[in-house]
């Protein structure tokens, strides 16, 4: 297939436009179903804590094996408020990945606490526990691994190093609802119930998402959870009584009956994912200017994101435009690693410091990835692929 056009309808290829996330198809197969949960929301005017917010949660719950959901308004309150939670206090150390999306140290930093950044793996781009340990010092309070792209950071080794050290783990699997890991022991444990606190995200392009806004938090711990209930809800336990300074931050109820609707779904949406990347690793594995994502033993990946990590020779930029001109989106997650980002820039990192992590932020590229990719998308974007890669040597 080849277009002469810039703009690819539907009318000139008989094929669906490609789109990096296409939410439209997805929900005209729950459209029916969703429209009339909307209806009955609507009717009861039942728009902040709905009985869908508390039924949607046990769902969850029960999918994930965990004990506690606890629904919040986004996947970075969700964050701040397992910081606020366990207590941590201005100063204290904070480890996490320099190369994930910049919500995870915002909030150590607008906490006060101090962001301690540290290097990734090359080959499945999440943090890497023997960088953890050196960063380890007396002010360390808790590790923050994100289980990027859809695949889960090395947990045995982080809880591991958390358990000798006295830390606390608090998952961020905001890309990575429904992934599983598995332990060497075989027991097999899903995104963000492993650690203290688990945080996710419902933004619309998540694995699981929502129509808006939506995040939620994950313990075992009927402790915390209370806590957890508590900060969210401006540090009440008893209605206008104040125990503690907390923040606002709930899921509301037409969020939750989209979630709701969803989660059934969730399995397949994420099986789907895996058929595409299955796909796009065969069509793509032979070629020498590009490396297709690393799969670890230990992790389902459920593909969030596709990320190639193209060979030094190619112009990242140039092969990007040359894709969109052909009609395939592609894009650069992440452009920047957080130590070189304006706001988090500081005098203890230098470049350099975490060469990993530079060098993913100049070569890695995200292909489409959602979960209505069909068999004449995937070819499609494969062989243009492999076609404009060689037209983009620097
Ligand atoms: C999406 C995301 C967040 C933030 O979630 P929001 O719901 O947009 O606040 C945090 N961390 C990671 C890794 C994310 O991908």
């Amino acid at each position: 297939m080849h277009f002469r056009k810039k703009k690819i309808r539907k009318s000139d290829t008989g094929m669906e436009p490609i789109q990096m996330v296409d939410l439209r198809r997805q929900y005209r197969k729950i459209a029916a179903e969703l429209e009339t949960r909307w209806a009955d929301i609507l009717a009861q005017a039942a728009f902040i804590q709905g009985p869908d917010v508390a039924r949607f949660a046990s769902n969850l719950a029960d999918y994930l094996g965990v004990r506690h959901v606890i629904p919040c308004g986004n996947g970075t309150d969700a964050l701040q408020a397992a910081m606020m939670a366990l207590g941590l206090q201005p100063g204290d150390e904070v480890i996490t990945t320099d190369f994930t999306f910049a919500a995870t140290a915002e909030v150590i930093a607008l906490l006060r606490l101090t962001p301690v950044l540290v290097d990734v793996s090359p080959d499945t781009f999440n943090i890497d526990p023997a960088a953890v340990e050196r960063a380890i010092t007396p002010r360390t309070r808790a590790i923050v691994p994100v289980h990027l792209f859809g695949q889960c950071a090395p947990m045995r080794e982080i809880l591991d190093l958390a358990h000798r050290h006295g830390l606390y783990v608090i998952e961020d699997a905001c890309q990575a609802t429904g992934a599983e890991y598995t332990f060497p022991d075989g027991r097999r444990c899903k995104a963000g119930t492993m650690g203290e606190i688990g945080c996710t995200s419902f933004f619309p392009s998540k694995n699981l998402g929502c129509y808006g806004d939506g995040g939620a938090l994950f313990t075992q711990d009927d402790r915390l959870a209370g806590k957890l209930r508590q900060v969210v809800n401006h540090g009440m336990k008893v209605r206008y009584r104040h125990d503690e300074i907390g923040c606002n931050s709930r899921l509301d109820t037409l969020q939750a009956a989209v979630l709701d609707v969803k989660l059934p779904h969730l399995d397949a949406y994420n099986a789907a994912r895996r058929r595409a990347a299955d796909f796009y690793d065969r069509a793509l594995s032979g070629c020498e200017w590009l490396k297709t994502p690393v799969r670890a033993p230990y992790a389902t990946h459920i593909f969030h994101q596709y990320t190639l990590r193209l060979d030094d020779a190619i112009d990242r930029d140039a092969l990007q435009a040359a894709l969109k001109e052909a009609g395939i989106p592609a894009a650069v997650y992440y452009p920047v690693p957080l130590h070189k980002q304006k706001a988090y820039r500081d005098a203890r990192y230098r470049d350099g410091d975490f060469p990993v992590a530079e060098k993913l932020c100049d070569s890695v590229l995200s292909l489409p990835m959602h979960t209505e990719l069909d068999e004449e998308q995937l070819p499609y974007i494969t062989e243009n692929l492999l076609r404009l890669i060689k037209t983009c040597l620097k």
